[in-house]
């Protein structure tokens, strides 16, 4: 389905983005891969995608933070590819803290990443994507683009952002086969998360698993984690023919987290 496609994931040596490369590799789609990490990992994992899916994949160890870095990402997929077809902005981080107390410079890099990187990442593909007249753009945002929870304003603040931004692109190119989508996931398990697991059962003095637990008991209905998989599977829905009319939306996958 998505075979002479390349597409571009940020954040995906890990959780949900690397899930999200697997989805659209497996759909026949040229990979650029990005994040952090052990360079022999990420070299496993850039083989791991192109053998298991047939496709070309490379990486980019731009940082996210950086506006020059996120352009020489997408400057890597059209010269590696010939075309930035798929832009997935997916590379996010948390920090947890009450609002008085909550450390300035955390609050720097969690706008900066999570925030301001696809707004540089989105200007840098839309103009060859115009040209084609065809690009898909799914931004992941989170639940807490939607809601909010108390300790997280920076994270909150960003993903609501990160909502509104989607909004616009999708409205300024509706006209051009460039559709622009967020996605609102509750709980997924990944490393992200697992830390706050961490946190929440050192602080309380309990098991990891009853951490866990509680951590889904008090926000996410269906008291299941949702999966990279999951997430994957409504990108490439975004992606396909069949969700060509679909822009602008926030699609929460969430367990029932915002229905409450
Ligand atoms: P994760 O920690 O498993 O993965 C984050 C990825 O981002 C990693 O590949 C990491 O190397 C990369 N990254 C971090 N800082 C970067 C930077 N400066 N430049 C480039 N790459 C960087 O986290 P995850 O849970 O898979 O989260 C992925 C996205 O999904 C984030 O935007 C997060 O906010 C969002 N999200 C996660 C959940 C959840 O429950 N896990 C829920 C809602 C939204």
């Amino acid at each position: 389905m998505l075979k002479g496609r390349s597409a571009i994931v940020t954040g995906s040596t890990s959780g949900i983005g690397l899930g999200i490369a697997h989805e659209l590799a497996a759909k026949g789609a040229n990979i650029v891969i990005n994040g952090f990490g052990d360079a022999k990992e990420i070299d496993n994992i850039r083989i791991g995608i192109e053998k298991k899916h047939g496709v070309k994949c490379v990486y980019s160890p731009a940082d996210m933070s950086n506006p020059e870095q996120i352009r020489g990402m997408v400057k890597l997929c059209e010269s590696s590819f010939g075309s930035a077809d798929i832009l997935v902005n997916n590379a996010g981080i948390q920090f947890t803290g009450r609002t008085e107390a909550f450390p300035e410079e955390k609050w720097d890099s969690i706008i900066a990443i999570n925030l301001s990187s696809a707004f540089h990442s989105m200007k840098a593909v839309l103009p060859g994507m115009q040209k084609r007249g065809w690009g898909r753009i799914i931004n992941i945002a989170s639940v807490h683009g939607l809601v909010a929870s108390k300790d997280k304003l920076p994270y909150v603040a960003a993903k609501h952002g990160i909502v509104g931004m989607t909004k616009v692109v999708a409205l300024e190119n509706a006209k051009e086969n460039i559709t622009c989508n967020a996605i609102c996931p509750g709980w997924v398990l990944t490393p992200l998360v697992q830390k706050q697991i961490d946190d929440r059962a050192a602080k309380q003095g309990i098991a990891v698993e009853l951490a866990a637990k509680e951590l889904l008991f008090e926000k996410q209905p269906s008291q299941r984690f949702a999966t990279p998989e999951q997430i994957g599977a409504a990108v490439i829905f975004l992606c396909s023919e069949t969700g060509s009319a679909i822009t602008g939306i926030s699609l929460p996958i969430d367990g029932g987290w915002t229905a409450q």
